[in-house]
């Protein structure tokens, strides 16, 4: 999942972006609401976490031009205010969720995936391919009986994949998905996640390499 975390209390930003890369995410950090909406442009995020109150760009604006030029795109507002009538504002500009400030870190996460999941609409809580099995919400992984051991970058190739259910995703897709904007797209990093993976998931081999376009499981 592709998360971009608008906010500009530095450390808080950079503790949620750190945490949310521990639970495997993909995470872009902009510290100001123009930044914020030069990252949206270029990158497609599944998931945006948006202070509602930033200077420059204000956050309830950020939100309208997000959710007007990206229709992917859901947005968990923060805030410091929890009043009812905060919430209905922030949710009548468009966003998906709201959260005030302070919030638990695990519910932040257990937000962020509700949304994931609506993202992908139809997507199961659990992802099943043949005798793998997968668990986003719980980042538990299996191979018949056997649990899986995955750092956090195979863990969302695998996710990724299984989630196409059997459509051929590119290496561009997988490096814009799984990795953060400081990924280089010129190393072989797919490659090299995709070979750790097969070897954790022994045989008969389950991914399989679509030449001149991707893998698929
Ligand atoms: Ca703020």
């Amino acid at each position: 999942v592709r998360v971009l975390v608008v906010e500009d209390e530095i450390l808080l930003a950079d503790t949620v972006a750190r945490g949310l890369r521990r639970q495997g995410m993909a995470v872009d950090v902009a510290y100001d609401g123009t930044v914020g909406l030069e990252k949206a442009a270029a990158t497609s995020y599944d998931v945006c976490v948006l202070d509602r109150d930033l200077p420059g760009v204000h956050g309830d604006e950020v939100c309208t031009t997000l959710t007007r030029t990206d229709g992917r795109v859901r947005v968990l507002m923060l805030t410091a205010a929890s009043g009812v009538d905060d919430r209905v504002a922030g949710l009548n500009l468009g966003a998906d969720d709201y959260l005030p400030k302070p919030f638990a870190f695990s519910e932040l996460v257990a937000r962020i995936r509700a949304l994931e999941r609506r993202v992908a609409q139809a997507r199961p809580a659990v992802l099943v391919a043949r005798d793998v099995w997968l668990d986003p919400a719980r980042r538990l992984a299996r191979r018949g009986s056997n649990e899986l051991s995955l750092t956090t970058k195979e863990f969302a190739v695998l996710e990724l994949l299984m989630a196409a259910d059997g459509a051929v995703v590119s290496a561009e897709e997988l490096l814009e998905r799984a990795w953060d904007e400081h990924a280089d797209p010129f190393t072989n990093t797919v490659r090299v996640t995709i070979a750790n993976l097969r070897r954790k998931l022994g045989e008969p081999p389950v991914i399989k390499t679509v030449v001149g376009a991707g893998y698929r499981i």
